[in-house]
């Protein structure tokens, strides 16, 4: 009798808890079904996670070369052939130095000599960067810095994506990459797709701010090697 009870208990105890883990087991399933249902919502809604509030974008259609080719002219150096051509425009303050980097921006760009522009390029590459840089200040990604590509290039380097009277030739375009951002270190930073996003936003709504103010011609590129901003300063 005793053993009887004894069973009685043993397969009382083991139907309790075998129903509360599947009250916990059925718990945990519908707050990772909540888990994932958010991040769905929020892949839906373009929107980040609430540390990453997101800029409205107009989405500005992107300049033409032919609308500005003529400003382009006006404003920058004359196509360079040779490196040894550049120290004249060099010290005359036509070209003007790009620092490798500073607290907002980095220069990939391997030739020293690339790194040249007119002075107004320059100053918009300093007020793009500084105004990308405030707007991230707040968020845990504050320490993010734009990487620039492309700055000065000679009149025959064509790469397959650029256009023969790219305004690089004459000295007034960067490129801004959208789809890498480096770290205080000037390395890349190893992004989630939110976090991306909000970098991306973030850097594409100053340039459509001062597209807007008419301060410069914005081309986003969407080329394989060339994802970037294409900008050059306004006259
Ligand atoms: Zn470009």
């Amino acid at each position: 009798m005793r053993k009887k009870i004894k069973i009685l208990i043993a397969v009382g105890s083991f139907l309790f808890l075998l129903s509360i883990g599947f009250i916990l087991l059925l718990g945990v399933s519908r707050s990772s079904n909540r888990v994932t249902n958010k991040i769905k919502q929020l892949i839906r809604n373009n929107t980040c996670s609430k540390e990453y509030p997101l800029p409205q974008l107009k989405y500005l259609p992107n300049d033409k070369l032919i609308d500005y080719k003529d400003e382009v002219r006006m404003m920058g150096v004359q196509p360079v052939k040779i490196k040894a051509n550049l120290k004249g425009l060099i010290k005359k303050q036509k070209l003007v130095p790009v620092p490798l980097s500073n607290w907002a921006y980095a220069l990939k760009i391997k030739d020293k000599e690339m790194r040249y522009v007119i002075p107004k390029t320059r100053e918009i590459l300093y007020q793009i960067s500084n105004n990308f840089k405030k707007r991230i200040s707040k968020s845990d990604l504050f320490n993010a810095k734009l990487k620039v590509t492309s700055l000065f290039r000679l009149k025959d380097n064509n790469p397959a994506s650029s256009s023969a009277e790219s305004a690089h030739k004459n000295g007034c375009a960067i490129d801004i990459s959208y789809i890498e951002f480096l770290n205080q270190y000037n390395q890349p930073l190893n992004l989630d797709q939110y976090e991306l996003k909000y970098l991306q936003l973030s850097l594409e709504k100053v340039i459509e701010d001062f597209q807007s103010q008419r301060r410069l011609y914005k081309t986003k590129e969407f080329g394989a090697t060339s994802k970037c901003f294409h900008i050059v300063p306004r006259n």
